[in-house]
């Protein structure tokens, strides 16, 4: 698919009907879209804000799912609630655990399709990783969700399900009655920088970090979300209007020609469009400032040249520079730039004025590092797939 067909139609997103006996997950829904469905099962206009309050309070704040340990409501009105709702998040299918301490989990969704969650500790915080979609539409070069195809768009419950997920698997809600935890959380930071082009998600994207950031639940500060995009240009105004979080950008070149190559949506908007675009986020978000993600390939993008430019181009943006050492994978295009020529680009970035760490591969044993998701687990279902071809099981 080239960047410049339409992306967006082809994608569809499943209602937030469960089949299974018909009930509503109430996970995903907005504040005033519990109100609605509330009301639209029998409770009343007048009680409908104060019931959607506890029932959001006892599902965000606490992480109850079963209805009838939501004690200050009526027994009547948890049997009616039993009766149409549930309050489901991705199950987990497996968890891997790096020597680092970096948590894989591998979570399926409705339909039976799979995504990836990546937890990192760090000494000051811990970083869920979140996926927002089922593969990707985008074809960059570098990464390997870019070889799936997209499946399908994650719902909003999915996405903040995979930080409900994380925080059952973390033990990490306070008791019901307490209020929230402090700053010294375990899931402290959330990056949208999973599976999936989060801008091509936007609705589901922006009512999840919504409830992630709503202060009577999750209560992330929009300070701790990150959302990274590969440069969809007409969404990123609405970023900063409708989420405010921060932004990251996957820029990783500074000629049209060579990103018109690693990230082919590009063609599309190129450096200069994105490059406005971005010039007016920090304002509108009230942000401090813009990350730009910078992968780092052997040859390609990595030149000294490239780092003046790099300077050049983001001249009065408030700006970091995350470098990006490429993680390989089989049958990758590209290789890691050598140690001395990140360092060297990343010392001309710094003499500039801006900071410019070098992001630490974390969970590269369970291929949990940025642009592996899933091919660990795409791997072994190939090959589990060539068995049977091969025995002439599995039909
Ligand atoms: N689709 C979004 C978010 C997911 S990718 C985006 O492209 O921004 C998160 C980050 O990992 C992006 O900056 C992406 O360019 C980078 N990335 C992808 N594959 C990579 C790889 N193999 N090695 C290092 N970084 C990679
Ligand atoms: Fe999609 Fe981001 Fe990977 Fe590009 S880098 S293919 S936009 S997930």
């Amino acid at each position: 698919m080239t960047a410049s067909a339409p992306i967006t139609q082809d994608v569809h997103t499943i209602p937030r009907k469960l089949p299974e006996g018909g009930k509503i997950n109430l996970v995903g829904l907005t504040r005033d879209a519990l109100r609605s469905v509330l009301i639209e099962h029998g409770t009343k206009e007048k009680q409908a804000k104060m019931r959607a309050g506890q029932i959001w309070q006892w599902i965000y704040q606490w992480g109850v799912r079963d209805f009838n340990e939501m004690t200050n409501l009526s027994k009547a009105f948890r049997a009616e609630l039993d009766e149409k709702f549930v309050v489901e998040i991705p199950e987990v299918v497996s968890k891997q655990v790096s020597v680092d301490g970096t948590r894989k989990y591998l979570v399926r969704i409705a339909g039976g399709h799979e995504v990836e969650v990546v937890y990192i500790p760090e000494e000051d915080r811990g970083t869920l990783c979140v996926s927002s979609q089922v593969g990707c539409t985008l074809t960059c070069s570098f990464c390997h969700t870019g070889t799936q195809k997209l499946v399908r768009n994650l719902t909003a419950g999915e996405i903040v399900g995979q930080i409900m997920m994380a925080r059952d698997d973390l033990d990490e809600w306070p008791t019901p009655g307490e209020r929230n935890l402090g700053e010294a959380r375990l899931l402290s930071n959330i990056v949208l920088m999973g599976m999936g082009e989060p801008l091509y998600n936007f609705e589901n994207v922006r009512d999840a970090m919504n409830i992630a950031m709503d202060p009577e639940g999750i209560s992330l500060s929009r300070r701790r979300i990150t959302l990274s995009t590969s440069g969809v240009v007409p969404e990123i105004a609405r970023t900063a209007e409708e989420i405010g979080c921060l932004l990251a950008v996957s820029f990783h070149a500074t000629t049209d020609e060579v990103r018109d190559q690693l990230v082919p949506i590009n063609k599309r908007w190129n450096i200069e469009a994105l490059l406005e675009a971005l010039r007016a986020y920090p304002r509108v978000s009230n942000s401090e400032r813009i990350t730009f993600e910078y992968v780092m390939l052997n040859g390609v993008n990595d030149s000294k040249e490239d780092a003046h430019r790099l300077v050049e181009l983001i001249k009065g943006i408030p700006a970091k520079v995350n470098l990006i050492p490429f993680n390989e994978w089989p049958g990758a295009p590209y290789t890691r730039s050598s140690n001395n020529r990140i360092h060297a680009f990343a010392d001309i970035i710094h003499a500039a004025g801006y900071s410019s760490p070098i992001r630490r591969p974390r969970g590269e044993d369970i291929f949990a590092a940025c642009g592996q998701l899933k091919s660990a687990t795409e791997r072994q279902r190939k090959s589990k797939k060539q068995i049977e071809a091969e025995t002439g099981l599995g039909n």
